[in-house]
Order: structure tokens, then C-alpha cells, then sequence
């Protein structure tokens, strides 16, 4: 940004009707050229203290401090600005990333169980003969308690 172009967005700045682009720009060149610096000072006074007069409010006592905090504020905003986008654009790829990894374990156990289903169509394995499965597990079981207590026994 030139002088020319600051010396324009002057008034919108202090009217805050800059955009946030233009904020900053005008705010980088205000850093940098003091020129430019001591003419928005100029003008801030002098624009604010002709609204307080037309408001009827209280003069300020400091244009410049007032002016300071204004651009500090203004600083911060566009640093919250970009924080805030910053961390929205980090939240939300967590949000996606988690929502693709459930929809993939949510996939992969509705197809395991598609699978087995399968599985036991193809092989013909029956419910009787999964049941027998599951009682030969069971007798093993017993088993295992059987030796226990012979064990136990013995002792
Ligand atoms: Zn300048």
C-alpha cells in the first residue's frame, strides 16, 4: 500500500468500515511510514473530537493513547481472526478424520459379520454344527475343571 491509497482508507479506517484486508494492509503501512502515522493521528483527533462535540459527550483527554488502543485492538482482532480460523480448520479435521475412522470400524464389523454369514452359507456349517462347536469348547472346559479338582483332590 502507498500513501496515496492510506491517506484514502484514512477515514474508513477510523470509521472502521474497512474490511479486514484493508485493515491490515493499512495498518502494516501505518507501521512502516510515519509520515502516514502523524496524519491518521491528526485526523483521528480531530474526526473524534468533532463526533464528541456533535454527540455532546466529553472531550478525551488523549487522541493519541485512544488512537493506540484503537489500532492495538485492531491488531488483535486480526490475530484472533486468524487464530480462531486456524483452530476451526484444525478442529474440524479431527471431526473428519475421527467420523472416517468410525465409519470405517462401523464398516469393517458390519462386513466381518457379512463375511462369517457367508462364510458359513459356503461351508455349510449349520447352527447345529456351531453349537456342537461351542459344546466341544464347553467340555474343554469342563475338562480343565475336572483336572482342577482332581488335583485337588489329590492333595
Ligand atoms: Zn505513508
Amino acid at each position: 500500500m502507498d500513501c496515496k491509497k492510506a491517506m484514502e482508507l484514512m477515514t474508513q479506517f477510523i470509521n472502521e468500515q474497512l474490511n479486514t484486508e484493508d485493515t491490515e494492509a493499512f495498518l502494516n503501512h501505518i507501521d512502516s511510514c510515519p509520515e502516514c502515522r502523524e496524519e491518521l493521528e491528526v485526523t483521528y483527533s480531530l474526526m473524534t473530537a468533532m463526533k464528541q462535540l456533535d454527540a455532546d459527550e466529553d472531550l478525551s483527554e488523549n487522541y493519541i493513547e485512544e488512537l493506540n488502543q484503537k489500532i492495538e485492538t485492531c491488531y488483535l482482532d486480526e490475530l484472533k481472526r486468524k487464530r480462531s480460523c486456524a483452530r476451526r480448520r484444525v478442529v474440524l479435521a479431527v471431526v473428519v478424520s475421527l467420523l472416517v475412522l468410525l465409519n470405517g470400524i462401523t464398516a469393517n464389523e458390519k462386513r466381518e459379520e457379512e463375511d462369517r454369514r457367508f462364510l458359513r452359507r459356503i461351508t455349510g456349517i449349520e447352527e447345529s454344527e456351531i453349537t456342537k462347536e461351542n459344546e466341544v469348547i464347553a467340555t474343554e472346559e469342563k475338562g480343565e475343571n475336572g483336572q482342577n479338582s482332581e488335583c485337588e483332590n489329590e492333595e
